[in-house]
């Protein structure tokens, strides 16, 4: 694919969020591909593989920006705690609970969002709503002090049924403004490529968008 058409439709998606920020989804792309991006100036990149992740960190430019997306398990931890920018996908204690400890080892504070769970599928990840409240009340997460949580992310149910996209996004939007202001939250990372737009007008401030750029 020409690095003209992917800047092309990294211009465009910029264009259609206005102040929501993009992260680029580049899992499974070749390093052409993330080449192009990076041309364009774009230097917050998404992958939910470690092994792929590291892979990509070893060899493009290190002053790109790599969130984790997906599902991470604590046994990889420690190869992305170097570097990674934010794990958008803590969705459970036992996963916060190694990265804080992986990252107090090298001395860093990893920023990261709490996946919730709002979609009707069963498979996805992600904290119920009293998962997150219990975690957020303890005594033991005040005293994690090598993570810093900065909000939320989730993800719609795929389906074409707007007003369930719609539902699943405000739900997560209200959960979020409930905690945003006494925790210093300031992200809440939803919106993908079929649901972006509608993402952002239910007040996402951070969208993560990989098919629509690269198709
Ligand atoms: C793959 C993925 C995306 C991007 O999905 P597209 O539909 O390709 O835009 C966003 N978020 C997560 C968690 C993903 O795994």
């Amino acid at each position: 694919m020409s690095h003209e058409l992917i800047q092309s439709n990294i211009q465009q998606i910029k264009e259609e969020i206005g102040n929501t920020h993009l992260v680029v989804v580049s899992k499974y792309r070749s390093l052409p591909e993330l080449d192009a991006v990076y041309a364009s100036g774009h230097r917050d990149f998404g992958e939910n593989r470690v092994q792929e992740l590291v892979d990509k960190y070893e060899k493009m430019p290190k002053d790109i920006h790599w969130h984790v997306i997906g599902h991470l398990q604590t046994n990889k931890v420690k190869y992305i705690a170097p570097f990674v920018h934010m794990i958008h996908s803590i969705d459970s204690w036992k996963i916060l609970a190694k990265v804080d400890s992986e990252a107090k080892k090298i001395e860093r504070v990893i920023p990261f969002l709490f996946q919730l769970h709002i979609a009707q599928e069963d498979s996805k990840y992600g904290l119920t709503t009293a998962q997150l409240e219990e975690i957020l009340i303890s005594d033991e997460y005040k005293k994690f002090k090598n993570v810093s949580c900065m909000g939320l992310m989730g993800m719609a149910t795929n389906t074409d049924n707007l007003s369930q996209v719609e539902q699943e996004f405000t739900h997560l939007k209200s959960i979020y403004e409930s905690y945003a202001e006494s925790h210093k939250w300031n992200i809440l990372s939803m919106g993908m490529s079929g649901d972006y737009k509608l993402a952002v007008a239910c007040g996402s401030s951070m969208v993560r968008v990989g098919s629509k750029i690269f198709i």
